[in-house]
């Protein structure tokens, strides 16, 4: 079999619901590019039908394939086991969940052939919650500035990649990662368009609050390490300040004696420092404990079985 021109790429976890919807209309969409394509679903130890949906697919739809992970490895994982096995020139991302409309494809592919290497999708009217707005607020603007890159929402997945880039990411071994910013470090002419954004079709959203800060930590320690020069800053201007205040005291001193009230205010300054110092040493261990996770060397990701590869 031929290579494929287009590969779209779906992580699915407990998504029993939203396949044959997503199904019926995903895959009209692709037919309707004219191009060659290839279908790659990665099952993520769903604990419901999502597999056997997935299975009856590949007996029914020509192209498309599924790689069956051995436990869930989580998001990302997924979307880098079937960035491994896909062939495409250009390699689209999507959401199982319909909140990303399957019929903007072609947008994508169009802009990657003006010669954008990766295509990002602001969401238009954002069905999510006000907390969730909040925390992509704040992924944003970090990933804009340690990537030194432009781009307004990196939190949707519904994006295009050129080939070249797709192989760049599979040379990255990190265990933990964040696949937009981690293309935005390779991309040289990214482009962005809007779409339109829907409510989740069925189920709840697999992201916990607890597993947004752990991607947001992730997101921050994994490519840069500004918040650690950061706070080498900051002591640096807290020993000079301190400095200044004790020759103030000691001139302070002769003048008008020593002082003994505010003992409480001190505590009040010492507290906030000791925060600062463990937030310090949290930072410390957030880069200690993914140095510890890299070293390991465990694999990323097991996969069980796959699907529908078997005829090339
Ligand atoms: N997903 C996954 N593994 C996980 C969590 C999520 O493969 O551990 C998939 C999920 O099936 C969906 C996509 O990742 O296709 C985005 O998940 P979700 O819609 O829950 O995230 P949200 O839209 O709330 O950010
Ligand atoms: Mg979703």
């Amino acid at each position: 079999m031929e290579q494929p021109y287009l590969s779209i790429v779906i992580p699915v976890y407990n998504e029993e619901s939203n396949l044959a919807p997503l199904m019926q209309r995903l895959y009209p969409a692709v037919q309707g590019t004219g191009k060659s394509f290839e279908i790659l679903f990665t099952n993520d130890g769903s604990r419901d039908r999502s597999l056997e949906i997935l299975r009856s697919f590949v007996q029914e739809y020509p192209g498309v394939k599924v790689i069956e992970f051995n436990g869930n490895f989580g998001q990302h994982m997924a979307i880098l086991a079937a960035f491994e096995m896909s062939q495409g020139e250009i390699v689209i991302t999507l959401d199982a969940d319909l909140q990303n409309p399957p019929e903007e494809i072609p947008r994508l592919v169009a802009e990657i052939e003006k010669g954008h290497d990766v295509v990002g999708t602001i969401r238009q009217k954002r069905q999510d919650s006000l907390f969730r707005r909040l925390a992509s607020r704040i992924v944003n603007i970090t990933t804009n500035k340690m990537t030194g890159m432009r781009m307004s929402d990196y939190g949707c997945m519904l994006r295009a990649y050129h080939r070249y880039v797709v192989d760049n990411i599979n040379r990255c071994r990190e265990t933990t990662t964040f696949i937009p910013a981690l293309a935005q470090t390779f991309a040289s002419n990214p482009a962005e368009i809007e779409v339109a954004h829907s409510e989740r079709a069925q189920g709840e959203s697999k992201y916990s609050f607890y597993s947004l800060i752990r991607l947001n930590f992730d997101l921050m320690t994994g490519f840069s390490v500004v918040p650690l020069q950061l706070f080498a800053l900051f002591g640096i201007i807290t020993a000079i300040l301190s400095l200044a205040f004790a020759l103030f005291l000691f001139v302070r001193r002769f003048i008008v004696g020593a002082e003994v009230e505010g003992v409480f205010t001190l505590f009040a300054i010492l507290f906030f420092f000791i925060g600062i110092i463990i937030l310090g040493i949290g930072i410390v261990g957030e880069y200690v404990g993914r140095i510890y996770q890299e070293v390991r060397k465990r694999p990323r990701f097991v996969v069980r079985r796959t699907y529908g590869f078997e005829e090339q």
